[in-house]
This record gives structure tokens, C-alpha cells and sequence, in this order.
């Protein structure tokens, strides 16, 4: 087995997208620290082991990264065994109340979508900022905003208000961080087939509808797979994306 091309952090990685990208990292070459809450800790144990066998380092760091605390443990964790943070990918997110207008939403409901899209976001790209200026070597820093990040979806308020942040943070620590040779860049994607993406349906019929609905969406008329996110970020976080900063690519034509 080659050397590791370096140390990667993703949170939210039991299952979706950021597992999606867990994998695809291990698969390049990187060992991979994998983050999410607790209740997810059977599934992040058998993400471990998938890793593992692919011959790179795993470590396992359950936690709300909405936390200081969870984020600076786990930069340090990592560090502390692998040496370095080189890539951070700050995936962890939840959807929000669904269907439900600002008139309908609550002030706690609202602070809980901003702690963990936004607030989380925000602490991943300082911490992992912090260490990767420290370093002196550069870095990957990459983030997980959304085609709700860029237009507002119908009664997805606080979830359209917490994208647009992780928009706003993302071109912010590009233009900060940028003369460390530090980039940071976002996916921003539309449908992407994973449980967030189904939740909200309360049969197999309407999940039907909706997936359809959201084919209709795009150009191509299909859903993405967790795989179209994973290659975007196994490219952002090489060698070959050292010119692309402050970008949050989608679907979407801006
Ligand atoms: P998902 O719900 O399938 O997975 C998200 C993971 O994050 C879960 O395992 C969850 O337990 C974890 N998580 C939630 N709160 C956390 C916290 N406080 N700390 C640590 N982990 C936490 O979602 P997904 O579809 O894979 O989405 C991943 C990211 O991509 C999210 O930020 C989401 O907003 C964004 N996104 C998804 C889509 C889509 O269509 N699926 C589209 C655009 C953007």
C-alpha cells in the first residue's frame, strides 16, 4: 500500500453523502477521520471498517459538531495520531422543518438548522483554518451549501437561510485564508437520492412523486447519486483544484 496522500475530516459520514465521500477520500489515498452523532455510531463503526480494509487509517469521532468542542477534539485527535489536517470536509446538515412556512416555524427550530448547518460550518473552517496556517503546508477545505443556497426553496426557510450562510462563509475564508494556500469551496448540489432526501415522504407512493418532482428539477431530469458529490470533492480536495477558490459549484448557472 502507497503512503497516505494525507489526513481528511468528515463529518456527518454515517450515511449519504459525506459516506459517499468518506469512502471516495479512503480510495484516493487518505486516511479518514469520520464524524456524526452518536445514534449513529453502529453505522459509522461499519464505515470504519469498509475503510480500513481499504488499507487506509480510520478514526471514529461521534459528536454534534455544532460543538466547539466536538470540532477542536477532533482536529486535534487527528493530528495528534496522524500529524496533520489536510483536507476538511464539512458535510454534517439536516433539513429542518418541512413544508412549513416562516409563520409556521418556530425561533427554536430556526436556531437548531443555523447551529447545525451554519454554526457548524463556521467552526469546521476556523478550527480546521487554524491548524492548517499552523501547518504552513496548505490545505482542502470544503463545504456542503446547496441549489437552496443560492435560491430560496418554498417553505424551506431556515434550511434556505442556513445555505445561504454556508455561501457566504465559504467565499469569506477563501479571500482569509487564501494566501496560506489554503482553498475553500462548496458543493451545492439539487436532488440528491439519499435518506435527508426521502424523509419527508410518508409512503413509498409519495416518495415516488417527489423524487419525480425533483428529476423535473434538473436539466438532466435525474436525481443525483452520493457518487456525483464524492467525485466533485475527491477533485477539490487534490493537487489539480490548487486554482479553484471561493466556488460553490451545483446545478445551478452562477
Ligand atoms: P443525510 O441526512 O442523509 O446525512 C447527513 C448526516 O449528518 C447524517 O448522518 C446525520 O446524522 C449527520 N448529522 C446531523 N446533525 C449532525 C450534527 N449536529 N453533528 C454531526 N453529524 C450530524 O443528508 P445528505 O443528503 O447526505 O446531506 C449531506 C449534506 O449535503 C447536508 O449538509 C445537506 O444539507 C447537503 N445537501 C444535500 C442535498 C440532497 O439532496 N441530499 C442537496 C444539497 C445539499
Amino acid at each position: 500500500m502507497s503512503p497516505a496522500l494525507g489526513n481528511a475530516i468528515v463529518t456527518g459520514a454515517a450515511q449519504g453523502i459525506g459516506r459517499s465521500i468518506a469512502l471516495r477520500l479512503a480510495s484516493d489515498g487518505f486516511n479518514v477521520a469520520v464524524n456524526d452523532i452518536p445514534e449513529k455510531s453502529a453505522e459509522l463503526d461499519s464505515l470504519v471498517d469498509e475503510i480500513r480494509r481499504k488499507g487506509r487509517k480510520c478514526l471514529k469521532h461521534e459528536g454534534d459538531v455544532s460543538q466547539d468542542n466536538t470540532v477542536k477534539d477532533m482536529i486535534e485527535a487527528v493530528v495528534g495520531q496522524y500529524g496533520s489536517l489536510d483536507v476538511m470536509v464539512a458535510n454534517a446538515g439536516i433539513a429542518g422543518p418541512y413544508r412549513k412556512k416562516i409563520t409556521e416555524v418556530t425561533a427554536e427550530q430556526f436556531d437548531q438548522v443555523m447551529a447545525v448547518n451554519t454554526r457548524s460550518t463556521f467552526l469546521c473552517y476556523k478550527f480546521a483554518g487554524l491548524q492548517m496556517i499552523k501547518q504552513g503546508g496548505g490545505g482542502r477545505i470544503i463545504g456542503a451549501c446547496s441549489i437552496a443556497g443560492k435560491k430560496a426553496m418554498p417553505s424551506q426557510a431556515p434550511y434556505s437561510a442556513s445555505k445561504f450562510a454556508v455561501r457566504g462563509l465559504t467565499q469569506a475564508a477563501a479571500l482569509e485564508f487564501g494566501s496560506h494556500g489554503i482553498t475553500v469551496n462548496a458543493y451545492a448540489p439539487g436532488a440528491i437520492n439519499t435518506p435527508m432526501l426521502r424523509a419527508p415522504a410518508k409512503s413509498q407512493e409519495e416518495s415516488d412523486t417527489m423524487m419525480e418532482r425533483f428529476k423535473q428539477m434538473s436539466p438532466l431530469h435525474m436525481l443525483g447519486s452520493p457518487e456525483d458529490i464524492s467525485n466533485l470533492v475527491s477533485f477539490l480536495a487534490s493537487k489539480d483544484s490548487q486554482f479553484i477558490t471561493g466556488s460553490n459549484g451545483g446545478i445551478f448557472f452562477d
